[in-house]
């Protein structure tokens, strides 16, 4: 009974709720290509070019018109000219000419094939060719990659390696990408230590604002980092106010439930609205959301694995589209699991796990240990959560289970 709330929203309405709330921020600022690594671009982006430009060779050898080509035997083609990538030959070869030719090279006048130079005998100036090639081999045809005029990307897009290499081939050296979302957030709890500070009985150090940082800074956020918040209601309010006129988005983790020094859900109550507070999942049941003025708020359980789970789960994904980003879903991959797994059924669980490649072209997982939701050790060491549905009463070793791996979150 312990695992049923009947106050609780299942998993997948709470994401539903979110995302039904929830626009991009509204603003892009313009920068120069390599510093828009990671952020997400604002428009779609046309090419006003053919990449490649011309019609050029793709392959080291020897180029010609197709038609010259002999249809059985072994022909000798005069070798009258050559060109280079960035030094075009401007000759067209006749009938039984040819022209050496480099990898990315301009094709000759009235040439459209490219023989391999492996596949040519060459005696002095006079390449011998055999039938058997095709006409337009070894050929890569202007605007093959991109045709001017085409949308190469679309707005949403987050900037990749390959994605600033696209725009590079395109000669773009500056893009409109959408502002940063600012996120600020707070740990709350009078137990809390800042590092540096000695801890006295009953004292822990503050991790959550560590991992948060960690996560909010992997999405490419600008993170406003207020610290330790008291656990008195002035204190709780006055963070709330200064976190919600800085921000687009307040984090904060403990003091959701309903213990006596417990003041996030009473606050976001008073100055603000409450969407929902309780989610039947685990680890991570006290979860809030709703808005304070202008800013979207999500307060987040204080045990640290807890605050993690419910961050990947809810709360990175409501960021990506907050920051303009094209929806996409979570990664799930099938795994055989390696351990036996306890549930009870009543609520979505996610559990600590360590996948990789049976050898055989499929995934299998073992949990990492305890799954107490303050021990974030068993979190460090897993790669993935082994996602557990509603219904699920337990996995015995051996069975399949779906698994999120963590890096592919982002
Ligand atoms: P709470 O939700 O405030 O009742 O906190 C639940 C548990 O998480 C308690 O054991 C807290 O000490 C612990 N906790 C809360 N905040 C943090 C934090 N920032 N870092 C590490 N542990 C925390
Ligand atoms: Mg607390």
């Amino acid at each position: 009974m312990d695992d049923y709330d009947p106050d609780s929203l299942p998993a997948d309405v709470a994401i539903a709720k979110i995302q039904a709330a929830i626009k991009p921020v509204i603003g892009f600022e313009t920068l120069a290509l390599r510093s828009a690594l990671g952020r997400i671009l604002y428009m779609d982006i046309e090419s006003s070019i053919n990449v490649p430009g011309y019609t050029n060779s793709a392959m080291d050898g020897y180029a010609l018109s197709g038609q010259a080509l002999p249809s059985d035997g072994e022909k000798p083609f005069r070798v009258v000219g050559a060109s280079w990538a960035g030094r075009p030959c401007l000759q067209a070869p006749a009938d039984n000419e040819c022209v050496r030719i480099m990898t990315g090279a301009v094709m000759p006048p009235c040439t459209d094939t490219v023989i391999m130079q492996e596949h040519v005998k060459l005696t002095g100036d006079t390449a011998f060719i055999n039938s058997g090639h095709k006409t337009g081999q070894n050929v890569r045809r202007a605007g093959e990659d991109v045709t001017a005029g085409q949308t190469v990307l679309h707005a949403g897009v987050r900037v990749t390696p390959a994605v600033i290499g696209l725009l590079a081939s395109l000669g773009i050296g500056e893009v409109k990408v959408r502002r940063k979302l600012r996120v600020a957030f707070f740990s709350t709890g009078d137990e809390l230590r800042s590092l540096g500070e000695p801890l006295e009985a009953g004292q822990i150090y503050d991790s959550n604002r560590y991992t948060l940082f960690g996560m909010l800074t992997r999405l490419g956020i600008e993170i406003i980092d207020m610290g330790v918040v008291r656990d008195t209601r002035e204190d709780v309010v006055r963070a709330f106010n200064d976190a919600a006129d800085c921000a687009d988005v307040i984090t904060t983790t403990g003091g959701v439930s309903v213990g006596e020094a417990d003041f996030v859900k009473e606050t976001l109550e008073k100055i603000g609205k409450v969407g929902f507070w309780k989610v039947a999942m685990k680890p991570g049941r006290p979860l809030a959301f709703g808005s304070v003025k202008n800013a979207w708020f999500f307060g987040l359980p204080g045990n640290p694995v807890s605050a993690m789970v419910t961050f990947y789960i809810f709360v990175q994904p409501a960021l990506r589209l907050l920051s303009g980003e094209q929806p996409s879903k979570a990664i799930q991959l099938t795994a055989t699991c390696r351990s036996a797994l306890h549930k009870s059924p009543g609520r979505v669980e996610y559990q600590r796990g360590v996948y990789q490649s049976d050898g055989r072209g499929f995934y299998e997982v073992r949990k990492t240990g305890a799954q107490g939701s303050g021990i974030l050790s068993s979190m460090a060491e897993a790669n993935c959560l082994i996602v557990l549905p509603l219904e699920c009463s337990g996995v015995k070793e051996g069975e399949t289970v779906s698994i999120m791996p963590l890096e592919c979150i982002i």
